[in-house]
């Protein structure tokens, strides 16, 4: 099953479609997280670089060095500011999609939080799905 999903940043400079299933979502805690996003933690989704594919306008891109060593890129719009996804220098075939940017996230579901050490005293984070403290296993 493909299905089609489309996103992009506040201003509608920067468009999107990912084609690939997208379902779950991981939620950061971690520092950087927080500042890119503005907010206390960041939903996310790993998503195929393959299978995005922006539609209009240009992201701008900043090289980040993330709490786990790790040298990632970060685009974002560079008129409104959106943050849209970023990707880790030694796995580009992966993104790791900004859940808040698609036009419609409902059918999405949180499955897990990471970087949970680090996480805001008031953040809710729900016993009941899978956590971890630093960063999660990468699969392979
Ligand atoms: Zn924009
Ligand atoms: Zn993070």
């Amino acid at each position: 099953m493909t299905q089609t999903l489309t996103g992009g940043c506040l201003c509608g400079a920067v468009r999107y479609r990912i084609d690939a299933p997208l379902k779950n979502v991981i939620a950061c805690h971690c520092s950087h997280c927080r500042k890119i996003s503005g907010a206390g933690s960041s939903h996310n989704a790993p998503v195929p670089t393959s299978a995005l594919t922006i539609t209009s306008g240009t992201p701008k891109q900043y090289a980040d060095t993330a709490d786990s060593g790790n040298r990632l890129y970060r685009f974002f719009c560079g008129e409104c500011g959106s943050s849209l996804f970023s990707r880790r220098e030694k796995m580009p075939e992966m993104t790791v999609l900004k859940v808040g940017s698609l036009d419609d996230a409902s059918g999405l579901s949180l499955a897990m939080n990471i970087w949970t050490d680090s996480a805001l005293p008031w953040m809710h984070i729900d016993p009941a799905l899978e956590k971890f403290a630093k960063n999660r296993p990468v699969k392979t």
